[in-house]
């Protein structure tokens, strides 16, 4: 198929990647031409801009960082149009970052409008799971758009869900993240308060794996550098999902929770702590570098 994809991030440059080597055509666009290129050596076409990745596309992918570039790219602002007013003919349109249910439904119902196909279709699995093609998707939507869309997020994702209507998939990605915020921080915290007494934190890491505290923060993203070779922190923090993103995640749980009066207290202590984080020049490092709030004064 003939699909243009737009935002080559942490993740963004893995997943179109993989739709390359699944032997689509794909068209790419970022802000940051070095993505671009990287892309273009594995065999995709570097566009000049968002409009001319989608020339002839049947399918357009987003992989942006939040719900402003999304409506953005999508609507257009004051000054500028959108893709929407660009496009030529239908291509079905699929919003794969994370961004708030009413930001993907607003999106939605201005594709509606001019006749198209729309579905936020959140990720999880991590950098991970976009590089090995694992991905699980989390699609809200049309059931027609589902089963149109099915065929390429298999070429980047194993487990592909159908949440409902727009905004739908949002929904349960936010639920997902915040519960993955409370789970990195918990683990963060008691990975700290074992190595404080004295405990090597490979010990204890393997001690929980098999106990009841075992959860995918610890299993599979180990905060603790050198405890799990690979991971974001035995890197020094770098690439991976970064902590704003997380603390933005965060605040979408928050927004969620207001505009329902549900109670989330975990949810919130964990939103407090990334944004501290961030607010502590962490924002650009991955979100499990939050084991080093607990190591302050170390
Ligand atoms: P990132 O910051 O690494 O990448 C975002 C990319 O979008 C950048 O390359 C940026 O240049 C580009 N961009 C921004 N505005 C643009 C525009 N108008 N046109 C073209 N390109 C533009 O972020 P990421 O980690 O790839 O995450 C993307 C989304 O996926 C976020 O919503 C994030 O919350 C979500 N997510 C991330 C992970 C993860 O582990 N990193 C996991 C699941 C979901």
């Amino acid at each position: 198929m003939k699909i243009a994809f737009i935002g080559l991030g942490n993740m963004g440059a893995p997943m179109a990647l993989n739709l390359v080597k699944a032997g689509h055509e794909v068209s790419v666009y970022d802000l940051v031409d070095a993505a671009m290129r990287r892309l273009e050596e594995a065999g995709a076409r570097a566009a000049a801009s968002a409009q001319d990745a989608t020339n002839g596309a049947e399918v357009v992918i987003s992989m942006l960082p939040a719900g402003q570039h999304v409506r953005r790219l999508y609507m257009g602002q004051p000054d500028a149009s959108g893709l929407f007013d660009a496009l030529e003919g239908k291509p079905l349109i699929i919003d794969a970052s994370t961004i708030s249910p009413q930001d993907a439904r607003t999106v939605g119902e201005a594709a509606a409008e001019r006749g198209l196909s729309y579905l936020d279709a959140p990720v999880s699995g991590g950098v991970g799971g976009a590089q090995a093609g694992t991905l699980t998707f989390i699609v809200g939507g049309s059931q027609a758009g589902f089963e149109q869309a099915r065929p390429v997020l298999e070429a980047m994702g194993k487990n592909i869900f159908h949440a409902g209507e727009v905004g739908a998939g949002q929904v349960a990605k936010i639920c997902n993240n915040m519960l993955l915020g409370i789970l990195m921080s918990g683990t963060a915290e008691a990975l700290a308060l074992g190595v404080k007494n004295g405990l090597d934190p490979a010990v204890l890491s393997e001690i929980m794996k098999q106990s009841s505290g075992g959860n995918w923060a610890l299993n599979v993203y180990n905060p603790w550098p050198g405890v799990m070779e690979g991971s974001a922190a035995s890197r020094d923090y770098q690439g991976g999902f970064l902590t704003d993103l997380m603390a933005k995640d965060l605040g979408l749980a928050w927004e969620l929770a207001l505009g329902c009066k549900a109670t989330v207290p975990m949810g919130s202590q964990a939103r407090n702590l990334f944004a501290l984080h961030a607010a502590q020049g962490n924002g650009g490092l991955d979100f499990s570098s939050i084991q080093k709030l607990y190591r302050a004064g170390e």
